[in-house]
């Protein structure tokens, strides 16, 4: 059994069923010429997957109090560098420029407080990650997958569908964890959009669709009261909708159209 104090604080539930763990490091194509950040590897359960099919991989813990046990268990692997740091504080990029590698994909049973900063702080690097395979909450990945016109569908679905296809690959019972948490798990699949075009300005996008789902029960007509109403509605009623829609109705294609348009 594991010599470690589970520490809440870190969201430490490590992922013991095998079989889970390996379905995780092989659901996509990680091989020699992939770079694989690894965030939170705890006691390195998926680590040693990930290091046998990755060309490298570099792994951000928190918890000081693991190194020992990393260290113990990676001794003779020379593929893998871990860094015992905060991964939001950290300056990954020079991290990453060390190396050379056609891909870089991230994988991570992240803890689940911080899955949208940690989502954020990807995506806003300065290389592009082109997949991240990531254990997340179930309700989160719902929310992350939802649909135009649910309850899960906020400006976090639309946000990160603007930059990745996002698949659900499978559920995780909270059963196969120590210790075991509150709720279920699921694995989803982010796979990089080719570059958009269609994009005008890609920094008023996104302020858009943050500003328009400020207030979820708020309409559009008071959500982007500071943009230009008239433009908008002009646009709305081309699919015979108007400014009394709540965000949650519009499509990320639409919020492009919108964008565009103003
Ligand atoms: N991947 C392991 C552990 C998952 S638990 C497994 O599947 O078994 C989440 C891990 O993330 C813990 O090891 C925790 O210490 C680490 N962690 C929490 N916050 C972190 C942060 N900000 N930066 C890096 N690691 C973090």
């Amino acid at each position: 059994m594991l010599e470690h104090n589970f520490k809440k604080k870190f969201g430490q539930n490590f992922l013991t069923d095998k079989g889970t763990i390996g379905k995780i490091a092989n659901c996509t194509d990680i091989d020699k010429d992939t770079l694989v950040i690894e965030i939170g590897p705890g006691s390195g359960n998926l680590t040693s997957y990930l290091v046998e099919l990755a060309g490298m991989v570099i792994a951000y813990e928190i918890d000081t109090d693991l190194k020992k046990i990393l260290e113990d268990k990676f001794k003779n692997t020379d593929n893998l560098e871990i860094i015992y740091e905060d991964f939001l504080q950290r300056d990954v990029m020079t991290d990453i420029l060390k190396f050379n590698y056609k891909k870089i994909y991230v994988v991570a049973n992240i803890p689940y407080y911080i899955t949208t900063p940690i989502m954020k702080k990807i995506i806003d690097l300065k290389v592009e990650v082109q997949k991240i395979v990531v254990m997340v909450q179930k309700e989160v990945g719902e929310r992350f997958t939802a649909q135009p016109k649910t309850r899960a569908y906020g400006s976090i679905t639309v946000y990160l569908n603007y930059y990745f296809n996002i698949k659900r690959l499978f559920v995780v019972s909270r059963n196969s964890f120590i210790p075991k948490p509150n709720v279920d798990s699921i694995v989803l699949l982010f796979e990089r959009k080719k570059v958009s075009n269609l994009v005008n300005n890609e920094e008023l996008l996104l302020k858009l669709i943050k500003d328009a789902f400020k207030y979820k029960r708020k309409t559009l007509r008071n959500n982007l009261k500071n943009y230009d109403l008239e433009k908008i509605n002009k646009v709305l009623n081309k699919y015979n909708i108007d400014l009394n829609v709540r965000a949650e109705e519009l499509p990320l294609e639409l919020f492009i159209e919108i964008s565009n348009n103003l």
